[in-house]
């Protein structure tokens, strides 16, 4: 009895590699739509990759430009695609923030990079929006820094995310009013070191721009130290 208890899990846990490894390189089923997915590196296949709405140019700046805080922050933004209710990007988004899923952040920070790299020659380092530090040891990784890391494979830049500290823990935003979000993280970072801040052009990394608070305080961060200027670019821009 006990033998094959324990070939049985011998065999579960051999399944359970091997699926492990395969959806490493190749998901087999599409997120959104559930369909065997085609396309090699992302979980989404070909058709509901198609419905991924761009943002256009402009519009993230337009968003960050409502918000007073965030006036003068920015020398550009950028988003790729639009998040709504009904999108394969939520599908998308939360395997990468909470399925434990930080390789597609790798991955789509690679698409973000050969999206906009024309656009950024003047890039010197790639800072990612940081979790605060309890945050981070209940998820185990940081979804803006593997997008950052993919931008960085793509642009050749530095990335560091120990340019920006969040200093204060701040609650979950998705069910705050858009009051309670700019209150919640006003003055939630610091840049514990200016003397690789001052007069640079940093690209600052975020998953999703939703009110653009966390951004511009991020932003404002890097300003007290001196920054030169600063760029944001995002995976998604809430509707
Ligand atoms: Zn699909």
């Amino acid at each position: 009895m006990t033998m094959f208890v324990l070939r049985d899990s011998y065999r579960e846990a051999l399944y359970r590699l091997g699926h492990a490894l395969r959806s490493l390189v190749y998901p087999w089923y599409c997120l959104h739509c559930g369909v065997r997915s085609t396309h090699p590196t992302l979980p989404l296949c070909t058709r509901c990759l198609r419905m991924l709405r761009r943002v256009p140019p402009g519009e993230a700046l337009r968003r960050l430009h409502q918000l007073p805080e965030a006036i003068g922050c920015f020398r550009a933004a950028y988003s790729l695609w639009y998040e709504t209710a009904t999108s394969p990007f939520r599908p998308l988004h939360h395997a990468l923030k909470y399925g434990n899923r930080p390789v597609y952040g790798r991955r789509l920070g690679r698409l973000i990079g050969e999206t906009f790299r024309t656009e950024w020659p003047a890039i010197d380092v790639i800072v990612p929006i940081p979790l605060h530090r309890r945050r981070y040891l209940e998820r185990g990784y940081n979804q803006s820094a593997w997008l950052a890391r993919g931008i960085g494979d793509v642009l050749a830049r530095p990335v560091a995310p120990e340019l920006l500290m969040r200093i204060r823990p701040t609650q979950s935003q998705t069910h705050l009013s858009r009051e309670t979000r700019r209150a919640n993280v006003a003055r939630a970072f610091v840049a514990p070191y200016p003397e690789r801040v001052v007069g640079r052009h940093v690209l600052l990394v975020d998953d999703l721009l939703t009110t653009g608070a966390t951004a511009a305080w991020a932003a404002q961060a890097l300003h007290s130290a001196r920054v030169g200027s600063v760029t944001l670019v995002t995976l998604g821009l809430a509707a």
